[in-house]
């Protein structure tokens, strides 16, 4: 292996894998996926702009090492993720006559990557699957875990199950072709990591702005790597989110969805929504005397000179907090936010006071 390749391996209950991150190793997925386990038949699902840059060139790789491929392609986007399209691919798998036997190879953000890890949990009762994520957000956080599923009409990620990958491919050179928004949106959740878990980590991501902007390759792939051990040591310990230990990955999503759900999807990104409310959670720290403005000053500066949105985007604060009372994630009414303690140290705070939230909300 080459030296430009770094390898993680991630140990659960259900299963063990490894997660290859490298920078131009796409060509290298039939023998990643061979050293994984014994595959005749690969189902490739992607979307239609991953499709032409990335997922022909591993259906190919494939092909050519006689792995039979089939490909399914869907249209990008989150409406994607629906019961009508999970149906579709369903009704697609059975007439490529795919197997128990048949892994599905899921190529694409992180839309494709839930999406295909759903099917590959139902079809036949589970086929393996393997992940090869090609956003900066699919590669550092929904790879990893094993959460896969789709959305109902009002309720995203409503339906789904917990199917660890057989293995996860990570190219950050897939990233080069991501759309410049999309790829700044994933910084919001790298930023993030260095918050909740890792002091020194955030000082690394302070001292690389301009190689994190200009994508150099191995500052990337030092971001992409210690983000996926992040995240795997976390998923490690609460792999079924029943201790309460993964909601830590959550800092910043309470009053981010509220803010991405009222602007309409798509108006606001995921990780621009991130952005914003890990700074009003760490303003609402300050009020808790948990943290002083200094902290917050930090990650408002670094995520600025990422250039993430760092402002409240609407003026009505009531319906952003009844948003979020709103939000599946509150339980018994009461609000819980992740807030920091210090750099890389964040815990689970309740019984938080709405004047606080209110004037939180009301700083950024
Ligand atoms: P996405 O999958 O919609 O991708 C964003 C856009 O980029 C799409 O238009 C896609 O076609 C395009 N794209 C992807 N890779 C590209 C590339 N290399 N070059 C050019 N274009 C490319 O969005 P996302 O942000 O990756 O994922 C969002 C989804 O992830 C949400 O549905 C969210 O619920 C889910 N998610 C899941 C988990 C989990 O643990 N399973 C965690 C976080 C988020």
């Amino acid at each position: 292996m080459s030296d430009s390749i770094q390898c993680l391996r991630i140990d659960l209950a259900e299963r063990s894998y490894n997660i290859e991150i490298g920078s131009g190793n796409l060509s290298r997925i039939t023998d990643f996926l061979l050293e994984c386990g014994r595959v005749s038949h690969a189902v490739v699902i992607s979307d239609e702009n991953v499709q032409k840059l990335h997922a022909s060139v591993v259906a190919e790789e494939l092909a050519n090492r006689s792995i039979d491929v089939d490909m399914i392609v869907v249209e990008p986007g989150e409406t994607s993720k629906s019961i009508d399209v999970a149906a579709g691919l369903w009704h697609g798998m059975l007439e490529l006559g795919a197997d128990r036997k048949t892994v599905v190879v899921a190529v694409g953000g992180g839309v494709v990557g839930d999406l295909a890890g759903f099917i590959a949990a139902t079809y036949a009762r589970g086929v393996r699957f393997l992940q090869v994520p090609t956003t900066l957000l699919s590669q550092v956080d929904s790879s990893v875990g094993g959460k896969v599923g789709i959305n109902l009409e009002d309720a995203k990620n409503m339906v789904g199950a917990f199917l660890q990958p057989m293995g996860v491919l990570i190219d950050t050179a897939t990233l080069n072709t991501l759309a410049e928004r999309e790829y700044r949106s994933g910084l919001a959740e790298v930023v993030k990591y260095g918050v909740i878990l890792d002091a020194e980590f955030f000082g690394y991501l302070e001292e690389n702005v301009e190689g994190l902007l200009g994508k150099d390759p191995e500052v990337l792939r030092h971001v992409v790597f210690r983000c996926c051990e992040l995240k795997a040591s976390v998923v490690q310990d609460d792999e079924r989110e029943e201790t309460g230990l993964r909601a830590i990955l959550n800092y910043g999503h309470t009053f981010g969805h509220a803010m991405e759900v009222l602007a309409g999807y798509g108006e606001i990104l995921h990780g621009e929504a991130v952005s914003i409310g890990m700074l009003c959670a760490s303003r609402l720290a300050e009020k808790l005397g948990r943290v002083d403005a200094e902290f917050t000053d930090r990650q408002f500066e670094l995520l600025q000179s990422l250039g993430l949105p760092v402002k409240v985007p609407m003026s009505d604060i009531d319906q952003i907090i009844e948003k979020m009372m709103n939000d599946k994630k509150v339980q018994h009414g009461k609000l819980r936010f992740v807030l920091p303690a210090r750099m890389g140290k964040v815990e689970l705070v309740g019984d938080v006071d709405p004047d606080d939230i209110r004037s939180s909300l009301r700083s950024v």
